[in-house]
């Protein structure tokens, strides 16, 4: 049996498809529509032995959910499963009137950052550009049975994994949910976020021009390297002089992530050092308080620290806001996204 996922394709290679196996590229449309919007849209023009001989080649499910937890705050996090076995969290935050969905890129993650909890569990495996289309689908459709009302969710690159260590799934993943024949997320709807690995970072250009995130969290290199490892061979200022070398359009962002971390990355010597590196540059300083998790060895600091670390930045004239974190309750924040091989159904 194929484990090959039908949503890996684009149309091209869709007409590719139909074009080598004698079926009218005419009925590309009529099967795209099914297959990402009602698959009784095939009634009236894909014939059930059309189907059949596709399903030979492509696997037309999508990936299951196992498990929901709903937050507090209206977050839902969501356990998904692949055809082997194996399983990402993705999470559906809501956002005043919408929806951003965070995917996963890759099952586990290779950068073991020491703030992050799915940085403990390693790299399992990378994830094909239609198992990351796959949570997006599940959720979306998920949200709407809900609410049929709601609009088209915004998407970040934030969940378990590096998306620029699985570049060439990810590049893809983003091509076909921006294709308004598709599913049509805009690209300004999408911000993927990195670490700096600068080996995925050389090919940026080659991606719909989306929003970037810059995981941070320190401006100097030795303090960073306790937090991300990679940043030993990936130092900061060769990947923000990377940033540089994008030519940002209107309304395209980078966003400086930066974790919030008690008695380590709040000094005024912190404030000077960002006022150095982003002063006058097209950036947001996003400030994320730190999100516990079992085992970690940094602390959350509290409101007035963050405050004051703030306003410090905001007199320097940068472009700052606080992240409100979501669905901490649910270990759904930032960083906090693991499996927990104690649960496994729904
Ligand atoms: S923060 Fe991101 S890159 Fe770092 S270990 Fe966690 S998932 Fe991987």
């Amino acid at each position: 049996m194929t484990t090959s996922s039908a949503y890996n394709l684009s149309q091209l290679e869709w007409k590719s498809f139909f074009k080598f196996h004698n079926l009218s590229e005419n009925l590309v449309p009529y099967w795209t529509d099914g297959l990402y919007k009602n698959r009784s849209l095939w009634k009236d023009h894909i014939s059930q032995g059309q189907i059949d001989l596709i399903q030979n080649h492509y696997q037309l499910n999508l990936p299951e959910i196992s498990k929901i937890l709903e937050s507090n705050d209206g977050t839902f996090k969501f356990q998904v499963r692949f055809h082997d076995g194996l399983e990402v969290e993705s999470v559906l935050i809501p956002f005043h009137k919408k929806y951003t969905i965070c995917l996963s890129t890759q099952v586990g993650c290779a950068m073991n950052c020491s703030f992050c909890f799915t940085g403990t569990q390693g790299l399992k495996r990378n994830l094909e550009a239609g198992e990351i289309i796959g949570q997006y689908l599940l959720l979306k459709n998920w949200l709407l049975t809900k609410n049929p009302n709601s609009l088209l969710p915004s998407i970040v690159f934030m969940g378990q994994g590096e998306p620029l260590h699985n570049f060439n799934h990810v590049k893809k993943a983003i091509e076909i949910l921006n294709d308004p024949k598709l599913i049509g997320v805009g690209k300004r709807q999408m911000t993927l976020s990195t670490v700096g690995y600068l080996p995925g970072m050389q090919s940026l250009r080659e991606i719909p021009q989306i929003n970037y995130a810059l995981s941070l969290h320190s401006p100097f290199d030795d303090e960073r390297q306790l937090l991300i490892p990679v940043n030993q061979r990936f130092p900061i200022d060769e990947v923000l002089k990377k940033f540089d070398e994008l030519s940002f359009l209107k309304r395209q962002f980078l966003t400086i992530e930066y974790l919030l971390i008690k008695n380590f990355n709040m000094t005024e010597k912190h404030v000077e050092a960002l006022h150095a590196k982003f002063n006058n540059k097209k950036i947001i300083i996003n400030l994320i308080p730190f999100n516990p998790f079992p085992g970690t060895r940094w602390e959350r600091p509290n409101l007035d620290e963050i405050e004051n670390f703030k306003n410090l930045l905001v007199e320097r004239k940068l472009r700052v806001m606080v992240r409100r974190t979501k669905g901490d309750d649910i270990l759904a924040a930032c960083g906090q996204l693991k499996i927990n091989p104690m649960v496994r159904n729904l």
